[in-house]
């Protein structure tokens, strides 16, 4: 893991997981099927003999004993596998021990893993080998290769990484937080999870899993939100690059590599520049202290942005260029914070938190806008629990049916009071002379606006 993230505070694992081949039978019951599963051509395609011939250049073939596993959740994989013969079953489980059988791969062109393998990361789901495997493994690398020497298969293998992410998203099987729902540090990496699109689920505090664990692990009050990986660790309050760190999102750095471009900041600016060099064959690293897609990332909907018609999401804006960056090999490291540019070296010197350097002979700085808070005394008493500065669903969730004061009269503004009045009980703006059309944008709960002298 990096060591440009602090190393969190895990407890060992809890060991609560079922048996090795203990999926629960009443599972079965729901794994995925072509009639229950939308798009299923597309998630789970199968390559030709003669595909698999184009692409077998970028792999080596490998054999595997039945009950071994290709990879587990949360653990590091050799690659893509793609099925040459016996059968794959994948089951999708949490750090509770819940386990989903999704299905079982049998047919020779088939193939593993979601979009986390074009950067070489931790599995979401346990992959075992049911009856004698012989598999086309690729590496991540030779990956991406593929990816673009075979441009059309590429597009094919590439749109079922990603589809199976999304799904895996929807499942929500992968971290587990446990904590007060306005808990500002648990919204905190709900955010994080959310907008880094990695799976997660919030307990509900009342629920027998959550009383289960809350008595075997008997948090003080500090130690909230805890936080299950995907392997049964525990972790208490850990910060973004603690968990970041922890569930294996952060690349590894070669001190001695010297960068062709360095970019600070993963907002729009940022991914394109990254996008753009990449795929000119430059290295490339970027390093975002929040989440890919910047403050485009927390737009509800945009509708100006070239090439897209209808429409779309901040996140899937970002999310698309995130991956168009790994593809062409781009190092991505988030959450990673900038603190420092070293100009009077050549190469540059990037200088991050932790005080590690990063040689490049470009610097490309992205770093976008800061925002104004609100002059309130006592804002930052609640901010994070109260007055938030995105509308986004987990907002909505918090402020459902809830009375809202929306600050702000700026396009952002405008968005937020369109989102919020389809959850909110009602919706108050309040736009004072001089900052009409600019992008300022706080949303209080009302409940806490009263507390404060606004
Ligand atoms: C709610 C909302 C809705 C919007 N809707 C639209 C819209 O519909 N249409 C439109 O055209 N524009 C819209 N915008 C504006 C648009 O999002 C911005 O113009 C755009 O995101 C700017 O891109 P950027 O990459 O320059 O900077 P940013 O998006 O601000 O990204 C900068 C990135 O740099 C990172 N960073 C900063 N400092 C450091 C550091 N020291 N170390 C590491 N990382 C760092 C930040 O975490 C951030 O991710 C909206 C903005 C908001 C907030």
């Amino acid at each position: 893991m990096n060591s440009d993230a602090a190393s969190p505070r895990g407890e060992q694992k809890n060991h609560m997981e079922a048996s090795a081949n203990g999926v629960d039978r009443s599972a079965e019951a729901d794994a995925q099927t072509p009639d229950s599963t939308p798009r299923w051509h597309q998630i789970f395609p199968v390559l030709t003999d003669a595909e698999i011939d184009r692409i077998s250049r970028f792999g080596a073939v490998r054999r595997y004993a039945a009950s071994e596993f290709l990879y587990r959740a949360g653990g590091m994989s050799p690659g893509m596998f793609v099925l040459l013969s016996g059968t794959i079953r994948y089951t999708a489980r949490d750090g509770l021990g819940h386990r989903r059988l999704l299905r079982s791969q049998a047919k020779r062109g088939e193939f593993t893993s979601d979009v986390g393998m074009l950067s070489g990361k931790p599995g979401l789901v346990d992959a075992e080998v049911i009856e004698d495997v012989e598999a086309l493994v690729i590496a991540p690398e030779k990956l991406r290769a593929l990816m673009i020497g075979e441009a059309e298969l590429g597009e094919r293998i590439m749109r079922a990484l990603i589809l199976r992410r999304v799904a895996a998203i929807e499942r929500g099987q992968g971290a587990v937080l446990v904590g007060p729902p306005d808990n500002e540090r648990l919204v905190a990496l709900q955010h994080f999870l959310q907008r880094n699109a990695y799976p997660h689920m919030t307990l509900d505090e009342g629920g027998a899993d959550a009383i289960a664990l809350l008595e075997r692990m008997t948090p003080r009050r500090d130690d909230m939100p805890l936080v299950v990986c995907p392997d049964g660790t525990v972790l208490r309050n850990p910060d973004d690059g603690q968990l970041a760190s922890y569930l294996g999102l952060v690349p590894e750095f070669d001190p001695g590599h010297v960068y062709d471009v360095a970019i600070v900041g993963a907002g729009p600016a940022g991914l394109a520049a990254a996008v753009y060099a990449a795929s000119e064959g430059l290295s490339v690293a970027v390093f975002d202290c929040r989440a890919p897609g910047g403050q485009a990332g927390t737009s509800a909907r945009i509708e100006n942005y070239l090439g897209f018609p209808t429409g779309i999401s901040g996140q899937a804006l970002a999310g698309r260029a995130f991956n168009q960056a790994q593809k062409f090999g781009a190092h991505i490291a988030i959450p990673v914070e900038v603190k420092g540019l070293h100009c009077n070296v050549y190469p540059l010197e990037v200088e991050l938190a932790s005080s590690r350097r990063i040689a490049a002979r470009t610097v490309v700085v992205a770093s976008g806008a800061e925002y104004r808070r609100p002059a309130v005394s006592g804002l930052a008493r609640f901010e994070g629990h109260g007055v938030y500065y995105w509308a986004t669903s987990i907002e909505a969730r918090l402020c459902r049916n809830e009375t809202v004061l929306l600050v702000g009269g700026g396009n952002s503004a405008g968005q937020a009071i369109v989102f919020l009045a389809s959850h909110a009980a009602h919706v108050h703006v309040l736009v004072s002379g001089h900052e009409r059309g600019s992008s300022f944008l706080a949303v209080f709960r009302t409940a806490v606006a009263s507390e404060m002298s606004c």
